[in-house]
């Protein structure tokens, strides 16, 4: 039995657990982070990230950076090939989960944060002031909670967040005898996927090639077989494009939790953060910037309400809303309409020059999905008339 009381206990080791860990640890708040699974971990993902979080950071990310891409390629069916490249001022990294995910542990424990992995929470309760978190391992104390346990833990739950649709997303993950080249672009497919695309992620030494729908019907559990099954099949003739085998392929299915709503992000000395707190971009599944903000400004929410500042995890939830959710429900209004008549969306929409340039803009939080979403509606809904 472990009777220290810490200032805040974060569950889930992910991007937006550590981001937290990190910057709470940082203002010199005692900070446990407990993670189920075993560290270093890899959690099944793309790993493409925008290099536009390292401004929430003071230390360099070098060493968790696989590589990096500015060109992009789109094709619809296999066919059509667009080449573009991104104008932004650093290019999108491209990482490995396992090392990134832990390159971020490390930092979060540098600055002083204890971690015990394969510690799973299975239960957790508020006695007064204090959180009591139960695990195997005995049960853990502390005044505030982060929730960082991705879209499929029980934390959401346990406080109270609405149970919100998950989809379901196959990858492959593929390693490749010889290094890729470096002339290898980021590349989308749209067409072979029902109502959502195929995208493929190059690492050095190898792909990570993921498949997914957007919209519709695609719950996890037996609903999902059926779309798995489908994403197998184009992942396999994508596959024989780019000269892979798909059974040499490590194979993952994972729960997506795209952002659907505007929702509280905090109760009573408890806050949500990234994929927990359901705020994947619902227009491009990018879950790992976000989920690293909102790890940044939970801790700072929580380092405000320890300092006595009553009202500073409502706040946390209203910059949330403003600053990602208000662009969110945009991102889902686009997505919602181009997933459904990709082919549409493909002529009138990522075949012009600027959907590139907007894309880089997104990623690197210039642009706002609001600044464009009009003119995006606007050019789909015109390409449903015949004969536009
Ligand atoms: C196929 C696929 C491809 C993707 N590609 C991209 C991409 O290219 N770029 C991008 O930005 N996003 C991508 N995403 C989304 C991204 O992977 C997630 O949004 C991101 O990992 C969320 O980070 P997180 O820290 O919130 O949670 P996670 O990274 O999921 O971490 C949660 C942690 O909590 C732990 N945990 C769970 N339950 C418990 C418990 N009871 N007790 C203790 N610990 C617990 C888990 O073991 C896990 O380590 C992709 C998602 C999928 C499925």
């Amino acid at each position: 039995m472990d009777d220290r009381i810490y200032d805040c206990i974060v569950v889930g080791a992910g991007p937006a657990g550590s981001s937290a860990a990190y910057h709470l640890a940082k203002q010199g708040r005692s900070v446990l982070v407990l993670e189920a699974a075993s560290l270093p971990r890899y959690k099944p993902c793309s790993g493409a990230v925008s290099p536009s979080v390292a401004q929430y950071f003071d230390f360099d990310f070098a060493p968790a950076i696989d590589n990096q891409r500015r060109q992009v390629r789109y094709t619809y069916q296999l066919d059509d090939p667009i080449d573009a490249a991104l104008e932004t001022a650093e290019p999108i990294w491209m990482v490995r989960r396992e090392v990134f995910d832990q390159f971020l542990v490390q930092q979060a424990q540098a600055q002083g944060a204890e971690v015990k992995d394969g510690t799973p929470v299975t239960g957790i309760a508020l006695a007064g002031d204090r959180w009591q978190v139960s695990t195997p391992s005995g049960p853990f104390t502390a005044s505030y909670l982060v929730a960082a346990d991705g879209a499929q833990g029980p934390m959401a739950g346990w406080l109270g967040f609405p149970s919100l649709p998950l989809r379901i997303a196959t990858l492959l993950e593929v390693t490749t005898a010889d290094p890729v080249a470096d002339t290898f672009p980021m590349s989308f497919e749209f067409g072979l996927v029902k109502q959502g695309c195929l995208w493929n992620f190059p690492k050095r030494q190898g792909y990570s090639i993921g498949a997914a729908s957007f919209v519709g019907k695609s719950a996890v559990g037996k609903a999902a077989d059926k779309a798995t099954a489908d994403y197998q099949t184009a992942l396999d003739r994508y596959c024989q494009t780019i000269g892979v085998n798909p059974a040499q392929a490590q194979t993952y299915h994972h729960a997506l939790k795209l952002w659907d709503g505007q929702h509280p992000l905090h109760r009573e000395r408890a806050v949500l953060v990234g994929e927990a707190a359901a705020i994947v971009d619902p227009l491009s599944a990018e879950g790992i910037r976000p989920g690293m903000i909102s790890g940044v400004k939970a801790a700072a929410a929580i380092h405000r309400a320890l300092s006595g500042e009553t009202g500073a995890l409502a706040d946390y939830t209203a910059e949330m809303q403003t600053s990602w959710g208000a662009d969110m429900q945009w991102a889902k209004r686009i997505s919602g309409l181009f997933f459904r008549v990709p082919g549409i969306g493909y002529r009138v929409g990522i075949k012009r020059p600027t959907a590139t340039q907007r894309l880089g803009q997104i990623l690197a939080g210039e642009v706002q999905y609001a600044d464009i979403a009009n003119r995006v509606m606007k050019r789909l809904g015109a390409g449903l008339i015949p004969g536009r």
